[in-house]
C-alpha cells in the first residue's frame, strides 16, 4: 500500500535551512506499527522540541518512500543522524533495506563524511547488539530519552564523522564498535515523573479500522510503568528494562488532561509491563472513564485482576481480556518463575465473565526448557477447560520458546524447527472442533531466525546483509550457503551455548 495524502494531526514540519540537526527517526517496518509504539512519539516530541533540530519520520512500509519523510519527503540521507528503534530482531532485514532504498552504504566502513549517522537502539539491541555492528554507527544501550540531548549535541558541534564518533563514544550508554571500551553502561531513568513526555501526539485522520490505524485504535499513549517487577527466565523485558518504576498517580492524570487537551482523541492507552502491580490502577482507570474517555490496558496478570477494575474497562469499551499463563503446567509455570495458580487464573476469567467481558485472549509458549509431552498436554487442557467454563470465545496465541540474550534462559537451546510443529499440532489437534476457540502460533522457522538474531554474534552480519535482499525463510537459507555461515542452527547449538556469550562483555 502506498499513501502520499496521508493526513495526521500534530505533525511538526519545520524550515531544514534554519536549523543545525536534521534527524530522521525511522521505524523499520509497517506505519502503523511505528505509530503504535510509545518511542516513536518520545523522540519526535523530544528533539523537536529543540530549535535547533528538525526530526522527520520514515517508515519501511506504507507511506510515499521509505526514503523520503512523511513530514515534508525530506530525503533520508539529508539527514545528519538517521535513529531506528529495532522492536523486533527480524526487522533488521527491514532496516537495512530502508539504508539502502535512502541510498546510505549499509555497511559502516563504506560510509563518509557525507553519509549520515546511524543509531540504533531498543530493548532487542540493549540485550546484544553484536550480531549488527557492521552496519551501525552507534548503538544506544538502555533508555535513550535519556541521552538524546547530549547525542544531538555531540553531533551539531563535531568537526568530522570521526569526531563525532568519538565523543558519542564518551556517552553512558553508548556503544561504538569501532572504539572498544572496557564498559558499556545501560541508561536507566530513575524517576519518571521528572522525564519529558509527548503531550501533543501525532494521529493518522484515517477511518476507523484502517489498516493505517495504530494497533490500539486513535489514542493517547500514556506510559504507565517502565520495566517489570517481576522476571520470568525467558522474558526480555523483565531482564533488560530492570528495574520496574511508575509514574505517580497524580502525574497520570495530569498527563491525560493534558494529552486529551491537545491529542484530538478520546481514549486513552495505557503502556506498561503488568501493569496490574500499579497501585492505583483502578483508581486512574476509573476516573478516565468517568471522564468520559476510552480506555485500554495490556495483559494483565491474572493475580492483578479484580471485578471494580474490569467494570470499569467493560464501560470504557474493552471486552477482551488478554492473560499469559504461558504454559498450562502449574509445574513449568513454576520453573518459569511466572508463579500463578490455575485458580488464580480461573477466577480472574470468573470476574471478566461476571464483568461482562466477552472474549479472552491467551498467551502460551511451547518449546520452553524442561518441556515434557505432558506440559503441551496441559496447555491443550487448559484452553479447553477455560473456554467450556467461561463460554467466552478464546484466542490461545501459541509461540515458541525464544531463547533471548540477558535473560536467565539465555544459555538454553530452542528445540528443533520439526519438534516445535509436532508440540503446535498437539494442542491443535486438542482443541479441534471447538468453535469458540481460534489458535494464533508463530511459525517455528520465524521463531528460529529470531533466536539466532537474538543470541548470535557478529560473525552473523554478513548472512544477514545477504538475507536482506532475498526475503522469507528460504532467503535465510539461501544466504547462509552462500555465506557459508551456520544461521539457522545458532539457536540449538547446546555447546556453542556453553561458550563464552558475545554480550558478555556488556555485564562487566
Ligand atoms: S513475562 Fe510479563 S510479568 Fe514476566 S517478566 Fe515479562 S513482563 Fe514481567
Amino acid at each position: 500500500m502506498q499513501s502520499n495524502t496521508l493526513k495526521e494531526f500534530n505533525t511538526i514540519v519545520k524550515d531544514s535551512s534554519r536549523v543545525d540537526v536534521l534527524f530522521g527517526f525511522c521505524y523499520p517496518s509497517t506505519y502503523r506499527a511505528g505509530m503504535t509504539g510509545l518511542a516513536l512519539h518520545i523522540f519526535y516530541a523530544v528533539l523537536n522540541s529543540r530549535e535547533d533540530t528538525s526530526c522527520e519520520r520514515y517508515f519501511r512500509y506504507d507511506t510515499l518512500s521509505p526514503a523520503l519523510s512523511v513530514e515534508s519527503r525530506r530525503p533520508l540521507k539529508d539527514n545528519h543522524i538517521v535513529g531506528f528503534s529495532l522492536t523486533y530482531e527480524e526487522d533488521i532485514i527491514n532496516l537495512l533495506q530502508m539504508l539502502e532504498l535512502g541510498n546510505i552504504p549499509i555497511l559502516v566502513d563504506e560510509r563518509t563524511e557525507n553519509d549520515p549517522i546511524v543509531v540504533v537502539g531498543g530493548p532487542v539491541i540493549t540485550a546484544n547488539p553484536e550480531p549488527f555492528v557492521d552496519f551501525v554507527d552507534a548503538f544506544v544501550l538502555g533508555e535513550g530519552d535519556l541521552i538524546v540531548h547530549d547525542i544531538v549535541d555531540v553531533v551539531a558541534s563535531a568537526s568530522s564523522r570521526k569526531d563525532a564518533l568519538s565523543r558519542l563514544a564518551e556517552l553512558n550508554g553508548v556503544y561504538i564498535p569501532a572504539i572498544p571500551k572496557s564498559r558499556v553502561g545501560r541508561n536507566v531513568i530513575v524517576n519518571l515523573d521528572s522525564l519529558e513526555y509527548p503531550i501533543s501526539q501525532i494521529v493518522p485522520d484515517v477511518p476507523d479500522g484502517s489498516p493505517l490505524e495504530p494497533v490500539f485504535g486513535k489514542s493517547f499513549l500514556l506510559e504507565v510503568t517502565r520495566g517489570c517487577g517481576h522476571s520470568c527466565r525467558f522474558c526480555l523485558i523483565g531482564h533488560v528494562c530492570r528495574p520496574r518504576r511508575t509514574r505517580s498517580l497524580s502525574k497520570l492524570k495530569e498527563l491525560i488532561d493534558m494529552g486529551t487537551e491537545v491529542t484530538p482523541v478520546r481514549k486513552v492507552s495505557m503502556i506498561g509491563s503488568s501493569l496490574g502491580d500499579l497501585d492505583g490502577l483502578e483508581e486512574l482507570v476509573c476516573w478516565s472513564v468517568n471522564k468520559g474517555l476510552d480506555v485500554s490496558v495490556p495483559s494483565l496478570r491474572a493475580d492483578s485482576v479484580s471485578e471494580p477494575l474490569l467494570r470499569c474497562l467493560v464501560k470504557s469499551g474493552q471486552r477482551t481480556l488478554t492473560l499469559a499463563p504461558e504454559t498450562g503446567s502449574s509445574k513449568l509455570r513454576e520453573s518459569i518463575g511466572k508463579g500463578l495458580q490455575d485458580s488464580e487464573i480461573e477466577e480472574a476469567i470468573d470476574i471478566a465473565v461476571r464483568s461482562g467481558y466477552n472474549s479472552l485472549k491467551l498467551y502460551f509458549i511451547i518449546g520452553l526448557p524442561g518441556e515434557t509431552d505432558d506440559d503441551v498436554k496441559a496447555s491443550a487442557d487448559m484452553i479447553v477447560r477455560l473456554a467450556r467454563s467461561s463460554g467466552l470465545k478464546v484466542t490461545a496465541s501459541i509461540n515458541p520458546f525464544i531463547p533471548k540474550a540477558q535473560t536467565r534462559w539465555e544459555r538454553e537451546p530452542q528445540p528443533p524447527i520439526d519438534e516445535l510443529r509436532r508440540r503446535l499440532k498437539m494442542v491443535e489437534k486438542e482443541v479441534k472442533g471447538m468453535a469458540k476457540v481460534t489458535i494464533e502460533t508463530l511459525d517455528p522457522r520465524n521463531a528460529r531466525i529470531q533466536a539466532a538474531l537474538s543470541i548470535g554474534d557478529r560473525s552473523l552480519g554478513k548472512v544477514i546483509r545477504a538475507a536482506a535482499f532475498y526475503g522469507g525463510y528460504g532467503g535465510w537459507r539461501r544466504a547462509e550457503k552462500e555465506t557459508g555461515i551456520s544461521f539457522l542452527s545458532v539457536a540449538n547449538d547446546a555447546e556453542r551455548l556453553q561458550m563464552e556469550l558475545p554480550w558478555s562483555f556488556l555485564r562487566k
